[in-house]
């Protein structure tokens, strides 16, 4: 916390996370997939939101399991001393799979390579790490991404389940359009789903515990089995539908903020910033805010219209993003100060920016949104 401070006094710039909205979050989560486990989503440090301590909160808040994308991060998260399971949730090779087997991590396998691969870097496992290499198999109901497709899924489930040192403890699968609750396609996947896991007991093999639901599919209670492996909603966003629903009351765990470094007033028609892309309407006061798209507030913002809050006002950009600053048209009226706090995303008195909002003006989701807040922008954990 010192640290983070330190760093947010260096660089007026920071992005608070909330880790009690985390861990309350994790906590409606897992009360809505019951009897289903929760397997708390990471991945890219935590969705922007920093993965040791998403991560801690959301055990807290009653996880059982954690997944990542790469072993990398797997690493991390056993760097910072999280003991919990961790599920990688692709298949890696070469020296990736040896860093896994290290870590103790829990690997997916979708090909027969891969799983050949796996066992003979789990024969070096060191007599300390606790029994079997733990793996499981993904199969490729829809999504058309990784996994294996279902009629091969027997091949690769068979050589791991035939090695006495690696143990076949899961078999996963990944939703293409759970936030759409109407699209008939999510039933289809879950049919095939069930399918693969019948024919792998059919073969005489445990398929282990099965998952197939992000946060979007918690709104399919058939999508539950026994694990939920949710990202999004941890950090507090879920479709509208299921937002009013299941998991109402989910909170927004971050909030990115800036010190106004300097202000100014210009005339009327004076365009600030690159390209010169919009004249002032007025004689006004402009802010300038010491973050830009290195930090992940978007070029784009300044052209779909993005507003920043400042004294409890949404305020228009005064021109383009650059790559360290941003500009704020304060109006005529001004009464900005440096020093001031202006908040791009979170509350400020009455009002409020969310990430769904820079989103929808985007063109894009919530979740490239909330990945891009870069590693320059100081994390404070509350
Ligand atoms: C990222 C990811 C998730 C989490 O998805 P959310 O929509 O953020 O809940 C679950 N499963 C897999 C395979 C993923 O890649």
């Amino acid at each position: 916390m010192e640290a983070e401070l330190a760093a947010a006094e260096l660089r007026p710039a920071r992005a608070d996370v909330d880790l009690g909205a985390v861990r309350r979050n994790a906590e409606r989560i897992a009360r809505a997939v019951l009897p289903a486990s929760l397997c708390a989503v990471v991945k890219a440090d935590g969705y922007g939101h920093g993965a040791v301590p998403c991560a801690r909160a959301a055990l807290d808040g009653g996880a059982s399991m954690l997944a990542v994308a790469v072993v990398d991060e797997g690493v991390e998260l056993r760097r910072g001393g999280i003991e919990a399971p961790i599920l990688v949730l692709q298949e890696c090779r070469g020296e990736a799979v040896a860093e896994l087997v290290r870590n103790d991590l829990v690997a997916t396998v979708d090909s027969v390579a891969g799983g050949l691969e796996l066992i003979k870097a789990s024969e070096g496992r060191t007599a300390a790490a606790s029994g079997r290499q733990k793996v499981h198999v993904q199969v490729d109901t829809g999504v058309h991404r990784r996994g294996a497709e279902p009629e091969s899924l027997k091949d690769v489930a068979a050589v791991l389940a035939g090695s006495p040192v690696v143990e076949l403890a899961g078999t996963w699968t990944h939703l293409a359009v759970a936030d759409d609750p109407a699209d008939p396609f999510t039933a289809k996947q879950l049919h095939r789903f069930r399918a693969a896991a019948s024919s792998l007991r059919a073969a005489g093999i445990d398929p282990g515990v099965l998952h197939a639901s992000n946060t979007a599919g918690i709104a399919h209670t058939a999508a539950r089995h026994d694990y939920v492996r949710a990202g999004m909603g941890l950090y507090g966003f879920a479709p509208p539908a299921l937002a009013r629903g299941a998991l109402v009351g989910l909170e927004p765990a971050l909030r990115l903020s800036a010190k106004v470094t300097m202000v100014k007033t210009l005339d009327r028609g004076e365009r600030p910033s690159y390209g010169r892309r919009r004249p002032l309407p007025e004689r006004s006061q402009v802010a300038v805010l010491p973050l830009g798209y290195a930090d992940g507030v978007p070029w784009r913002l300044f052209e779909c219209g993005g507003e920043v809050l400042l004294g409890g006002l949404r305020r228009p950009l005064a021109g383009s993003v650059t790559m360290d600053q941003v500009i704020v048209d304060c109006g005529p009226e001004g009464g900005v100060e440096v020093g001031d706090e202006a908040v791009l995303l979170g509350e400020q008195g009455q009002e409020r920016i969310t990430a769904s909002e820079w989103a929808a003006r985007l063109g894009t989701i919530v979740y490239e949104v909330v990945t891009r807040i870069g590693p320059r922008v100081p994390r404070v954990y509350h």
